[in-house]
């Protein structure tokens, strides 16, 4: 069976097809400047990256190129091949604590739902459109990035401003990341051979999370009501005390946008080291002895610590620390950093195994108290693999 995996963005749209259930990627690829001059699309198909130069007035044109591409490569024989599509969403609210497939009710709540995803939301409804437009035949689900983090408490959850004022405007930590989460956690759970665990995963990309995990549940995660909490991210400041902002923005006159602008866009490790958004960047940095990348990483693994040991805290222990995206599976010295950070709780790195990028591979010492792997994270397949659920359900 034939299933499509789709991230829609304002103007990009990402895809991969599997053959399923057997997980095999026949082809995958992105369409940008979608709506713009300049536009183009990529595919990657057996081994080879092609690129095309084109017009994509909207999402629509762009999914029937696709289309065209996947006929072309003898990927699909004809539409009625595709079986289902499943769209990436990024805000589900506390309505969705699943995948579901996309009836019009829950579209209307997606939409519902844009002002707490301004960006995203919007988009992906575009996406489903298009897709519904030109595959009428398949199956189309939303697969939720705030879904797996709806089994948190309630104390874990809200914040300690005043509960109505909370309440009336759905103010609470929705979290995010939940589908890369939820597939490192039960990755985990399968090389440990038992789902009873505790888990750490440590989401650390461009923009990061980390999660405690509780019986393949989420408890607690370190995303907030929007992805500009928790961790420090490349361009994001993380948590900070709140009342700065008002104290800027009075003191420096700066409007309610522009203060949103520096928090998720200059901020991080790029406002920090002044350098760069990027760790390759920074440690490269690091090595030429630039101090203010080496204040943003020291600053940047602090907070991963402070999470972990929150975490392992909170869970009452811990059978597995998890490593994933862009910085967590392929940079050495951060994960170095961070274990070394550890080594109260008895973690233990083993030095030759931590000099791996993007594959899976257990980094902790055999001595090690709690096992620490890198899982490459995969989240296109947990929306094909909920997408071939709902079909088959
Ligand atoms: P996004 O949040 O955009 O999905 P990714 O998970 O793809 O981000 O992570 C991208 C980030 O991963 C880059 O900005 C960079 O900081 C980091 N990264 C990628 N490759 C390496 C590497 N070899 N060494 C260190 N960091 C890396």
């Amino acid at each position: 069976m034939k299933i499509l995996s789709v991230n829609a963005g304002s103007s990009s749209l990402k895809f991969q097809m599997y053959e399923m259930p057997d997980e095999i990627v026949l082809i995958s690829g992105v369409f940008e400047r979608i709506g713009m001059e300049e536009s183009f699309y990529t595919i990657k198909l057996n081994g080879e990256k092609i690129e095309k130069k084109v017009e994509l007035k909207d999402h629509k044109r762009a999914f029937e190129l696709l289309v065209q591409e996947l006929v072309d490569n003898k990927i699909v024989d004809s539409l009625d091949d595709i079986a289902g599509i499943g769209h990436r969403i990024v805000q589900g609210g506390s309505y969705f604590d699943k995948s579901v497939i996309a009836s019009e009710d829950v579209i209307a709540k997606i939409d519902e739902l844009s002002p707490l995803a301004p960006l995203h939301n919007p988009a992906a409804i575009v996406g489903i459109r298009a897709a519904q437009a030109v595959v009428p035949g398949a199956v189309q689900t939303v697969v939720f990035d705030t879904a797996y983090h709806q089994t948190m408490p309630e104390e874990n959850y809200l914040y300690a401003l005043p509960y109505d004022l909370c309440q009336d405007n759905l103010i609470r930590r929705y979290g995010a990341h939940g589908t890369s989460h939820r597939y490192v956690a039960n990755k985990m759970n399968e090389i440990l051979g038992r789902e009873d665990t505790k888990l750490i995963t440590c989401h650390i990309g461009n923009g990061a999370s980390i999660s405690a995990v509780l019986n393949g549940k989420c408890l607690n995660t370190s995303m907030g009501l929007t992805p500009n909490a928790g961790l420090i991210m490349g361009t994001r400041c993380g948590d900070i005390d709140a009342t700065i902002l008002p104290y800027l923005m009075e003191k420096q006159n700066i409007s309610c946008k522009e203060m949103d602008r520096i928090m998720n866009k200059e901020s991080g490790l790029l406002g920090i080291s002044g350098v760069s958004s990027d760790s390759r960047d920074i440690e490269a940095g690091i090595k030429e002895g630039n101090k203010r990348c080496e204040l943003a990483q020291k600053m940047y693994v602090r907070r991963i610590i402070d999470y972990i040991a929150k975490y392992y805290v909170e869970l009452g222990g811990c059978d597995g620390i998890i490593f994933t995206a862009g910085v967590g599976e392929n940079s050495v010295p951060v994960r170095k950093a961070v274990m070394e950070g550890l080594a109260v709780l008895g973690v233990k790195l083993d030095e030759d195994k931590n000099n791996i990028r993007g594959s899976l591979q257990k980094i902790s010492a055999n001595d090690s108290s709690i096992p620490v792997y890198v899982i490459p994270t995969d989240e296109e397949l947990m929306i094909a693999r909920d997408t071939l659920n709902l079909i088959n359900s």
